[in-house]
């Protein structure tokens, strides 16, 4: 009998929840193994095989699978309805074990109140924020307007109010954010804001100007450059022969975390295969789920992503933590989401390996054939399961 977690008071009062016979992989503890996972009053109370006797308001199943912490989307866009490229999160949540979604600027400071009132609170997923820098967020771009929409004073206030949702700030290095005639003075903005409130700033790697080079220089330990996978050659990072560019290499050291954001223009398998050539991983898996990376011939969702990073050679349990443990660390949550220790939020991926080979689009139109790959089947926010939409 073994069990990590205090079960002896509780063994009257029957649990809410057992995930009972999976693997489970905890990155944030070691561990993989399998294990039951209970959970009462939204929380997880224990993990091991103690408690087999306790009676369970619910139990599931989960013989054969991989039971993980709830996937964390660092890069989604949920802001349906307001924004063009937005998404329902919960229809996507359910069906993609992704407990969390991190809204990546969607909202500004002018648009936040609606994205709390109509989103986050309205979600039974969980749903957290990037404020972008621009006061309109994605509702039109360039949405930093030649700088006219950059509002430093306005973003730290707004992120200030809303600490319990807005866990970053977004800026879009790229010339179709900040507009053709402007710099990388956005990104020193964003910086100055991330810096005053205590948080990380999520920087998307895009076509100049900024170039790669100005914006990755602003960046300090913690911030998040997102999009690192692509291919265009000005803003990939890899040098022309392949090897990693060493302003890549010094951000890495200096604590920037490297994202995917994959998208329907930010992942390039060649670029990929390169940089795990150089055994360069991504701190962080993230999906930039949209209107259109979610369908054909991409269709990005979180266990897809997981998939191509395993695919090209990533430990399966790094690839398991860049999905939970790393994003929840990244963002300051990982008290709570993330992982299945005893007092962490019930967030629980339940996935498959399915061994039916598929063949995988990346953002440039290049198929890559993948002999496995990660499928959801359950996804438990706060230990309540979110049911499917019918298909
Ligand atoms: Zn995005």
């Amino acid at each position: 009998m073994h069990s990590d977690g205090y079960i002896g008071v509780m063994s009257e009062t029957p649990l809410d929840l057992v995930v009972r016979g999976g693997t489970v992989i905890n990155p944030a503890s070691g561990l993989h193994r399998e294990a039951d996972v209970a959970v009462l009053g939204g929380r997880v109370v224990a993990i091991g095989d103690g408690f087999r006797d306790v009676p369970a308001r619910r139990t599931i199943d989960a013989m054969g699978c991989l039971v993980v912490p709830g996937l964390i989307d660092l890069h989604a866009h949920v802001y349906a309805s307001v924004t063009p490229l937005s998404v329902d999160p919960d229809p996507l949540a359910a069906r993609s074990g992704t407990s969390t979604h991190v809204d990546a600027g969607s909202a500004g400071a002018a648009t936040f109140d609606g994205f709390r009132r109509f989103i986050v609170a309205e979600s039974r997923s969980r749903v957290l924020a990037f404020l972008n820098i621009s006061v309109i967020g994605l509702a039109a771009m360039p949405e930093c307007g030649y700088g006219r929409f950059v509002d430093a004073n306005e973003c730290l206030r707004v992120a200030e109010a809303n600490r319990d949702v807005i866990v970053g700030i977004k800026i879009r290095a790229s010339r179709n954010a900040i507009g053709e005639d402007n710099t990388a003075e956005p990104v020193r903005h964003a910086v100055a804001v991330a810096r005053a409130a205590g948080m990380p700033v999520m920087m998307h790697l895009g076509d100049p100007p900024p170039t790669f080079e100005d914006g990755l220089a602003q960046l300090r330990a913690g911030d998040i450059v997102t999009h690192a996978w692509k291919g265009q050659p000005i803003t990939r990072l890899v040098e022309r022969d392949g090897s990693v560019k060493p302003e890549v290499r010094a951000a890495r050291d200096r604590g920037v975390l490297f994202d995917i954001g994959h998208g329907s223009g930010s992942f390039n398998w060649g670029v990929a295969k390169q940089l795990a050539s150089h055994d360069f991983w991504p701190d962080t898996i993230s999906t930039d789920v949209h209107t259109a990376s979610i369908r054909p011939p991409v269709s990005i969702d979180m266990p897809s992503a997981m998939t191509r990073l395993w695919h090209l050679g990533m430990a399966l349990d790094d690839v398991v933590a860049a999905a939970t443990s790393r994003p929840a660390g990244a963002i300051g949550w990982g008290d709570r989401i993330g992982s299945l220790a005893p007092g962490q939020l019930a967030d629980i991926a339940i996935l498959e390996v399915s061994h039916d080979p598929v063949t995988i689009t990346d953002s440039y139109g290049v198929a890559e054939r993948v002999e496995r790959s990660l499928v959801a089947r359950t996804t438990i926010v706060g230990g309540a399961v979110l049911e499917r939409a019918p298909a």
